[in-house]
């Protein structure tokens, strides 16, 4: 039987719920069935119907959920407290839970602060002007690292969407791969089944590594699957 991987979704400039449709297909061609989760839909019950979740890109994360107060709002970009608040709850609910979570930019943010991590707020020169399918720069994968066992290399060229980034990692989260700038770039759960978060973005990039890591997903959900 497919997996059901629950996708979280954002909200688009006329307030309707939105996601991009290569996480959705990303999913059905790992074998996986995509169900879109708006952040209206209660976390404990989502988790009822979802054997896997995925963590999709969007906008920036509430400093104030890192435990921030003072911040230029000049630098954050398409808040959704909904979202935030949301997404928080079902990421500790899934972690605990041990289910399958795989976090994609945004994603890997929020798996970060909700196990109560810190971040960044604004970074330089991770945001490329080149398509998204294309890399503009190259990460380090840490040695016994989930992801280079995956992958079987030591370093890999990603597109890059982001300029919040994890500061320090939470408990329970390793931080598993750097740029050459030390900007951290994937995170994986300790000893959980499938918890990994990557800061690029899988979904845009047509190779091996992409289909790797959503059919790794796929194939862990499927494992657990209710
Ligand atoms: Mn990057």
């Amino acid at each position: 039987m497919n997996p059901m991987i629950g996708i979280t979704t954002g909200n688009n400039s006329d307030g309707d719920y939105f996601l991009r449709r290569k996480y959705c297909t990303a999913i059905l061609r790992a074998g996986g069935i995509p169900i879109m989760l708006p952040p209206i839909s209660r976390p404990r019950s989502a988790l009822g119907i979802c054997d896997g979740i995925l963590l999709s890109g969007g906008g920036d994360i509430a400093p104030r959920l890192c435990g921030i107060e003072e911040y230029d709002p000049a630098f954050l970009f398409e808040a959704s407290p909904e979202r935030d608040e949301y997404e928080l709850e079902l990421t500790r609910l899934a972690f605990s839970r041990d289910i399958p979570i795989l976090g994609i930019c945004r994603g890997i943010q929020v798996l970060n602060a909700a196990l109560g991590g810190s971040l960044h707020f604004h970074i330089l020169n991770h945001t490329q002007k080149l398509s998204r399918e294309q890399p503009s720069h190259t990460i380090h994968i840490a040695e016994n690292s989930y992801l280079n066992e995956l992958f079987s290399v030591d370093t890999l060229e990603v597109n890059s969407f982001h300029h919040q980034a994890i500061r320090t990692s939470a408990n329970g989260l390793r931080i598993t791969a750097v740029s050459e700038d030390g900007i951290a770039e994937a995170a994986e759960g300790v000893g959980k089944r499938f918890c990994i978060g990557v800061q690029w973005h899988p979904e845009h990039m047509n190779t091996r590594e992409s289909d790797i890591l959503f059919a790794a997903l796929c194939a862990k959900a499927s494992q657990g699957k209710k």
